[in-house]
């Protein structure tokens, strides 16, 4: 794609990387095939290809954010499964990343909307907050039945079907906390390594036994378990509203707690059981690219940072103990596969370990969940959960398995078959518990 951007323009870095990345995209149109809003909703405008033009568009001649360039940003996923498709290799998620922080700087949202982003933005990646706010959810549930029921998809859905939507997804009931940050787990027998793991900040609320069976499963198996002090949310909740101000700081007070604990008593691997999160410290090299003080830390840290089945995939797990033969089928998280790549692990895991693991057709279609989005986006968020359990559904499994919570909680909305953690199966395989709900 030709770019007219001036060499003034092109001494800031960031447009420079837009103009290199645009310039990759030769209009072919592949990537509207697998993007589930050009999918559900037919409009070129809610392409990938469409996307790029508004974001060119929007760059080049140097325009505020107009309301129809915000429109089919805001319905973007950030699914990246237009980078999976796309045959020259243009980079979709910096180009994205990028106009979404140019509209939360210059763009002037409606209120309402303003103030729901900014709760959103300062609850979320705080568990203690967040844990208040899922219990004061619970109680208000029985009003979501009085909220307006939802219609076709709208551009920016009401503020009422937003907290109808948050309601939704609030659990009937909360797990007991997790173990503290500063927490180390000595590995059982000889000690073959040693890792830190995100603690995550809604994951650690909602569904502490994730992290809980990776411990289990890690220390079985020889290596220690760090839960590093003082880390926080790895940004990737806020990164995805644009407002990077907050995205870097956490990522560079994270970089500053794991180096030192690197440093200090060495690690092999940042482990992350959510991959949302693990897709957004694989970025933290680039993201702080023009950081003096902080580039070369957070190339490291993001060479560390490791999904929990690439790491196990790569240590020899012990013969599995059970033979299940339970029907699996594997719910394939967009940041996974396509923010990470990291594809046949988890399911190869699975089957080594006695599962028999079935893909769900469409998996290259996200499940609607995407962070923030089934708030923001419910009813085109709802449309994409609806599909995906329709065709897992067609797999007929016992157990459905992710590696990512937001999937997770969004598949459970929508089934009553269990959705389970992948490192839940696979500690249960090698020697623990029967994964439960809480
Ligand atoms: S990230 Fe997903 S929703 Fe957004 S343009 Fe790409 S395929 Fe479509
Ligand atoms: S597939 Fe790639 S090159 Fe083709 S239009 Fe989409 S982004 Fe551009």
């Amino acid at each position: 794609m030709k770019t007219e951007f001036s060499p003034a323009q092109l001494a800031n870095p960031d447009i420079a990387e837009a103009d290199k990345i645009l310039r990759a995209c030769v209009h072919c149109g592949f990537c509207t095939a697998t993007c589930p809003t050009y999918v559900l909703l037919g409009d070129e405008l809610d392409s990938p290809r469409g996307r790029i033009y508004l974001i060119k568009e929007m760059l080049e001649k140097d325009r505020p954010p107009t309301r129809e360039v915000v429109k089919h940003i805001d319905r973007c996923l950030s699914c990246l499964a237009c980078m999976t498709t796309c045959p020259s290799g243009v980079h979709y998620m910096h180009l994205v990343d990028q106009a979404r922080v140019r509209i939360e700087k210059e763009y002037a949202r409606p209120l309402t909307e303003r103030l729901l982003r900014s709760v959103l933005a300062w609850v979320l990646p705080r568990p203690g907050l967040f844990r208040l706010s899922m219990i004061l959810a619970r109680l208000a549930r029985p009003l979501a039945g009085l909220l307006p029921a939802p219609k076709a998809a709208t551009a920016s859905p009401s503020l009422l079907r937003r907290i109808k939507a948050m309601l939704a997804l609030a659990p009937g009931s909360l797990p007991a906390s997790g173990p503290a940050g500063g927490s180390v787990f000595p590995a059982l027998g000889n000690r073959r390594g040693r890792v830190a793991l995100l603690q995550g900040c809604a994951q650690q609320v909602l569904a502490p036994r994730i992290n809980q069976a990776a411990i289990n499963l890690l220390t079985r198996h020889g290596i220690e378990v760090v839960l590093v002090k003082d880390e926080q949310c790895c940004g990737a909740l806020t990164h995805h509203l644009g407002r990077d101000d907050d995205a870097l700081a956490r990522a560079r007070a994270n970089i500053a707690v794991w180096l030192k604990e690197a440093e200090g008593n060495g690690l092999d691997a940042i482990l992350v059981t959510a991959s949302g999160c693990g897709t957004v410290i694989k970025d933290y090299g680039f993201m702080l690219r023009e950081d003096r003080d902080f580039a070369a830390a957070a190339a490291r840290i993001s060479a560390l940072a490791k999904d929990i089945t690439e790491y196990l995939g790569s240590i020899e797990l012990q013969p599995a103990q059970q033979q299940s033969d339970l029907v699996i089928a594997y719910h394939s998280a967009c940041s996974l596969q396509h923010g990470q790549k990291i594809t046949h692990a988890p399911k190869e895991l699975l089957s080594k370990n006695g599962f028999v693991v079935k893909d769900v057709p469409e998996s290259h279609l996200c499940c609607g969940s995407a962070g923030t989005y089934n708030i923001l986006q419910p009813d085109i968020a709802n449309r994409l959960r609806d599909r995906k359990i329709a065709n897992i559904a067609k797999v007929k499994p016992d157990m459905i398995a992710a590696g990512n919570i937001g999937c997770m909680v969004q598949i459970a909305g929508g089934t009553s078959v269990p959705v389970v953690h992948t490192v839940e199966l696979l500690d249960w395989a090698t020697g623990g518990p029967r994964p439960g709900l809480n």
